[in-house]
């Protein structure tokens, strides 16, 4: 018995590090079995994230130990170790890529770190840090791979992944009624870009994953993926796996926080840049509504907002609502008349025009009406795979 552990397998040349672990546990000796594999996000802004920084997990039973070790030394020096140094290259990123860097780690024990698992879902974390296990294959990769197996799931979704037969084929085939029927399922989330309309189980780009179908149960990510597979025009796969994961568990966030509007700056494209009594807030136009609202705030606002900050302390907002919004802008009314007083003149007090009545109040504060009342958040397509939908299904 034990854990296994495996991330950054896979660069923008293509590979995932989820398709990687279906072949493993596909040439595991006969005599070791698996429990249900684990699919865990890690913090969006490591410096040497993978694609979708995910790495995986899974718990392997054995009678014999130090024969499993010896089969997945061979397994890593023939499979894994290869691809280490694969860069791809980038025309929509302009981060940094770093070169593919892959770790495993094998522990005999159950082992979970409460501590360990949340500071790799919401900072970076250097290698060395990295908690001791059993036996270790590989570099930078081992990050991963240790949150992965030291994530407590004590919240957890599920994704059911089915991975192409030929990755060269071009687009990928989906049965139209098939995806449909999985889409309108009670238990599956996240299926379609309600916006554009389009289906958001296929990825884009290079990637052996045929497809990723999100549910909040294990049944029903099962059931969605036998309907899809077994789809007529469906291409074939070469298999498919239902993980548990921490997606849309929210994990990644601290409680949220409460802030007063000191600036705000609209940018060419549309992002926001707020100046709040908790720090530089970054609303990006990707984020739908959070930008929005963000473009609709004026100083003195009261906010209330989470998200997480990144290497410079910008906190990019995914979840924002309004608390309060006072502006100035109204006269006020004559105590008599009930009409709107007038200025008489810069600093000279207002004078209603009807009885004369004269007053020192300059304006009244009127609440602003803010276009969304309540939280909202990025519309699915942009929203991190971490961040719990405000609406279920
Ligand atoms: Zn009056």
């Amino acid at each position: 018995m034990g854990w296994l552990g495996l991330d950054d397998t896979d660069s923008l040349k293509g590979g995932c590090t989820t398709e990687v672990l279906f072949r493993l546990l596909n040439d595991l000796p006969d005599d070791v079995s698996f429990r249900t594999p684990r699919l865990v996000r890690l913090w969006p802004f490591a410096k040497q994230r993978t694609r979708g920084n995910a790495a995986v997990a899974v718990e392997l039973i054995t009678e014999n130990e130090s024969e499993l070790l010896i089969h997945l030394d061979k397994w890593w020096q023939q499979h894994v170790e290869s691809l280490k140094g694969v860069l791809g290259t980038s025309d929509h990123s302009e981060r940094t890529q770093y070169p593919a860097d892959p770790g495993m780690i094998w522990t005999s024990e159950s082992m979970t770190d409460e501590a360990f698992y949340k500071s790799a879902v919401s900072s970076e974390i250097e290698l060395q840090n990295v908690p001791e296990v059993t036996r270790y294959w590989g570099g930078n990769g081992r990050i991963g791979a240790t949150a992965a197996v030291l994530w407590p799931a004590t919240q957890c979704t599920y994704e059911a992944i089915a991975w192409r037969s030929n990755e060269a084929e071009g687009r990928r085939q989906l049965d139209e009624v098939a995806l449909a029927e999985v889409e309108d399922l009670k238990d599956t989330f996240l299926c379609r870009n309600p916006k554009l309309g389009t289906s958001l189980l296929a990825p884009r780009g290079n990637s052996p994953v045929l497809f990723g179908i999100r549910s909040w149960t294990k049944d029903g990510a099962q059931h969605a993926l036998d309907i899809l597979e077994q789809g007529n025009d469906t291409e074939p796969t070469k298999g498919s796996l239902v993980f548990q994961t921490n997606q849309a568990t929210g994990d990644h966030l601290e409680v949220p926080v409460e802030a007063y509007v000191r600036s705000k700056s609209i940018l060419k494209k549309g992002h926001v840049v707020l100046e709040t009594t908790q720090g530089t807030w970054m609303a990006f136009r990707q984020s739908g509504h959070i930008a929005l609202l963000s473009q609709w705030v004026i100083k003195g606002d009261l906010l209330i907002g989470n998200g997480l900050r990144d290497e410079d302390d910008v906190l990019h907002l995914e979840l924002l609502k309004v608390k309060k919004s006072i502006s100035e802008q109204k006269r006020p009314l004559c105590v008599r008349c009930n009409k709107s007083m007038k200025s008489m003149g810069k600093n000279q007090g207002l004078r209603c025009k009807r009885c004369n009545l004269t007053s020192d109040r300059g304006w009244v504060e009127v609440e602003r009406i803010p276009p969304f009342q309540n939280w909202v958040q990025p519309p699915p397509s942009s929203r991190r795979h971490l961040s719990k939908p405000l609406q279920e299904k």
